[in-house]
């Protein structure tokens, strides 16, 4: 089981890797005590292995880079695998194809739906975040989630939605080697803009754990309280 959690990680490592390998120090951010103000809930139902969160470089790649320095990559994972067969196409990928759903209300401010899937291995570096959606909370807090299957999104920009409102499916769109959702907290409306926040959800479990506001780390398995 180890094993194939850590070829996961890597898969998605090589991505970033291979496109930003430049700058791979911690981006400083005036944000470290932020506490969320909009209520979030974990956006997909089903347990998640989170890949890639947290606060440290070790434990999360993305804190290289200002507006994803908090984010997380989860997948799911079944009988110690990602995926199903020999997992080279999306659909042998347990989370490919699974909903999505607003982690908050607010309303849709800019979205991406027409980025084809990679081919799992592959990575689409003209955009880094595939098909994508941002919704604003208010407050100067606005979620972002990306990497959906190709013409999956189910919302259209200025549509309001409400907390667990299906958004679209889990893909491989992007900056992406294997299916997997990608997903931070920003302070401004536009992607790969402004600076990342600390993003701390609401009752759920990591790791059979309840919790009643945190933020998901590296190797946690999580869901929905
Ligand atoms: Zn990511």
């Amino acid at each position: 089981m180890k094993t194939n959690k850590l070829i996961s990680k890597s898969l998605v490592l090589l991505a970033f890797l291979s496109t930003n390998c430049h700058e791979e120090k911690l981006a400083p951010s005036g944000e470290l005590d932020y506490l969320t103000t909009t209520s979030l809930q974990l956006p997909f139902a089903e347990e998640w292995y989170v890949v890639w969160g947290g606060r440290t470089l070790a434990e999360n790649y993305h804190a290289s880079i200002s507006n994803q320095r908090f984010a997380i990559d989860v997948v799911q994972f079944e009988n110690g695998s990602t995926f199903l067969g020999d997992g080279s196409k999306n659909e042998d990928y347990h989370c490919f194809g699974k909903p999505l759903e607003a982690p908050a209300d607010g309303q849709v401010v800019a979205l991406l739906n027409s980025v084809a899937d990679n081919k799992p291995g592959e990575t689409n570096k003209n955009e880094l975040f595939g098909n994508y959606i941002i919704i604003d909370h208010g407050n100067d807090e606005f979620s972002v989630l990306a990497h959906f299957k190709q013409n999956s999104i189910s919302v259209n920009i200025g549509e309001f939605v409400n907390q667990g409102d299906n958004l679209g499916q889990t893909g491989n769109s992007g900056n992406s080697t294997e299916p997997h959702l990608h997903y931070h907290l920003q302070n401004k409306p536009s992607i790969g803009q402004g600076e990342g926040l600390p993003a701390q959800f609401r009752n759920y479990y990591a790791d059979n754990v309840f919790e009643v506001l945190g933020e998901p780390r590296q190797n946690e398995t999580v869901r929905k309280g």
